[in-house]
């Protein structure tokens, strides 16, 4: 099999269209493919006139009609044509019953990062206990859904950030990530979600995403998969309180966690994967004198247009073509005093959502459905906060949980400015640059979707004034880039804080437990190793690697290299 990548094509070419094009980059007759399978397809719209579908594809070829000779020419002339990769994902190794240690590992956190850990522990047998404080996703949706509606009051205990899927159950199921990984976790992912219900076309597409509706149902898919196999999961169990015992030279040894309720479960082995809003559990560890480090993140307004004119700004006459979808973005600005600008987390036919988990606080974030089909595109405009920039709102020098305190300041801030009834506030973007509140009167373009509503007035206050000067820098910069983005009926909505964490849990980079505190795992968004669903999900792989290989060493030392035990 041979991996030809970079293959460009019009919009709107034909199945025939692709094998010509084939034949001609291989420079092979049409009788010598013999099959071909698509790995990725993306968009390229670097040129508004001349967008392309661009393929990467596995071909099978018969070798008796192609020259060898001819072949290994290409192979030399063409960088995108190679024997097609191994790409399967090959740790996972099941062990015997009678191997199995008594004490169950432990995973606190049904998000991304939380379920395949305990994914990838229950495929080795290990029977993982499952702890998640928030509710199963059918409840937690209809709370969630019920708050944003304005049917019920919020529940700090069941909402946007936590229940069982975590932070990326109510969003556009974005699944890509920066991680380079050449072992296939990221493919193994993939194949884990497709198995417990996404659509599979998220294994060829460039961008895939799931979106909202169907990331439920994946969510139940993983649990069961988990549960199926000997794993264990528990909602409404809020971990309180770590048993940790501590040597003469403060080193630490995890025993074990007392639930909310007051239950006591004895542990030497716990994956931590408690998303990045879990900050009475972050002010716990830092009681219980586990290591912990302030990190830079970065906060700003969400922005909302009618997604029309995004298609516009970047595929021009080609906008609405039905091989391409909605158009997505990503914008960054390079700003005046090194303060960089940039959009995040963009939901194409989306809508804007109250993401807080925290009473008297407003959060925006963004979620669309699987088919992208809402009037208004939205993304999170934010800017880099320093860990300077957060000192003051700590405790006192060198407080790791200053960036929380931060975040709590100006959620509250937005929360007053909303009315004090969970409505963000928000603000025309005209207005906005020039300086004036806005009115309720209607405008011209986007319908505020935010739920549980909007307050229109002025975002003044509701940030530092640096954010908000370098936002409206970087606002012409974007126009250049996306023709109409500053226009009128662009809306402005406050405040998204909750762009990563503010927090790093440090931890050994070979043994990935917490550098003062042994049998515990940091794992995911809110320990500081992931920024999103599928590099948090990794990040839970790979942990669980490595607590079932501190666990159970020497046994599975001998599985990486497919010694030891049969695969599962
Ligand atoms: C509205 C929204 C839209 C998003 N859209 C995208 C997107 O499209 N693509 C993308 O890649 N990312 C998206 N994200 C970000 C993504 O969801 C996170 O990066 C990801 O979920 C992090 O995974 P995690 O498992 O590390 O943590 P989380 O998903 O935050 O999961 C942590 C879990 O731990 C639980 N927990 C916390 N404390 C405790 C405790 N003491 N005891 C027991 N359980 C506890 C929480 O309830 C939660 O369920 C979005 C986030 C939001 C809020």
């Amino acid at each position: 099999m041979l991996r030809l990548s970079e293959l460009k094509l019009s919009l709107d070419h034909s199945e025939e269209d692709l094998q010509e094009a084939i034949c001609r980059r291989l420079r092979i007759p049409p009788t010598a493919l013999r099959s071909h399978r698509l790995v990725k397809r993306s968009v390229d719209a670097r040129r508004r006139g001349a967008i392309a579908l661009v393929y990467s594809l596995d071909l099978e070829l018969d070798l008796d009609t192609v020259s060898r000779k001819r072949l290994e020419r290409r192979f030399a002339d063409d960088p995108h044509l190679r024997p097609t990769p191994d790409e399967r994902y090959r740790f996972v190794a099941r062990v015997a019953a009678n191997d199995r240690p008594a004490q169950r590992p432990v995973v606190v956190g049904a998000g991304p990062c939380g379920y395949f850990a305990a994914l990838l522990l229950a495929q080795m047998g290990l029977r993982p206990l499952l702890l998640e404080r928030g509710k199963a996703v059918k409840e937690r949706s209809a709370d969630t859904f019920g708050f944003w509606k304005g049917r019920q009051p919020f529940d700090p205990e069941s909402n946007a950030q936590f229940g069982e899927g975590g932070a990326g159950t109510f969003s556009d199921g974005k699944l890509y990530s920066q991680v380079s990984e050449p072992a296939a976790y990221g493919r193994k992912v993939l194949e884990e979600l497709v198995a417990a219900g996404a659509h599979e076309e998220i294994l060829t597409l460039h961008r895939p995403h799931i979106g909202t509706f169907k990331l439920a149902t994946v969510v139940r898919g993983l649990r069961k998969r988990i549960e199926d196999l000997g794993g264990t999961v528990r909602f409404g169990a809020r971990v309180e309180r770590l048993l940790r015992e501590t040597d003469a030279d403060g080193n630490g040894q995890l025993r074990g966690l007392v639930l909310a309720d007051g239950e006591v479960i004895a542990s030497e082995h716990m994956v931590l994967a408690i998303g990045h809003s879990a900050r009475d559990t972050f002010a716990m560890l830092r009681e219980s004198g586990v290591e912990l480090e302030s990190k830079p993140f970065a906060v700003g307004l969400r922005i909302e247009h009618p997604q029309a004119l995004i298609d516009r700004g970047r595929w021009g006459a080609a906008a609405g073509h039905p091989r391409l979808g909605p158009a997505e973005y990503k914008l960054v600005h390079h700003g005046a005093h090194g303060r960089d600008v940039y959009s995040f987390c963009m939901c194409p036919g989306g809508l804007v959502v109250g993401a807080t988990s925290e009473n008297g606080c407003v959060v925006t974030n963004g979620m669309s459905q699987h088919s992208r089909n809402e009037r208004n595109a939205n993304s999170a405009l934010v800017v880099t906060i320093t860990t300077a920039d957060v000192e003051p709102y700590g405790e006192g020098p060198g407080d790791p949980l200053a960036g929380v305190a931060f975040q709590q300041h100006w959620e509250r801030r937005a929360f007053l400015a909303g009315g004090g009834d969970y409505r963000a506030p928000a603000q025309w973007l005209e207005d906005f640059l020039q300086r004036r509140p806005s009115s309720a009167e209607a405008k011209v373009g986007v319908n505020p979707s935010y739920l549980p509503g909007v307050r229109l007035g002025s975002l003044e206050g509701c940030l530092p004034q640096p954010v908000l000067e370098a936002i409206r820098q970087a606002l012409p910069a974007f126009e250049r880039r996306i023709p109409g983005y500053t226009g009128t009926g662009v809306l402005l909505t406050g405040v998204e804080t909750r762009t990563s964490s503010p927090v790093r849990i440090p931890r050994d980079p070979a043994t990935r437990q917490s550098r003062n505190t042994r049998g515990l795992y940091p794992a995911g968004e809110g320990a500081g190793y992931a920024g999103g669903i599928l590099s948090a999900a990794i990040d839970g792989i790979q942990v669980a690697e490595a607590l079932a290989l501190n666990l159970l060493h020497p046994p599975l030392q001998g599985a990486r290299d497919g010694s030891a035990c049969g695969p599962a």
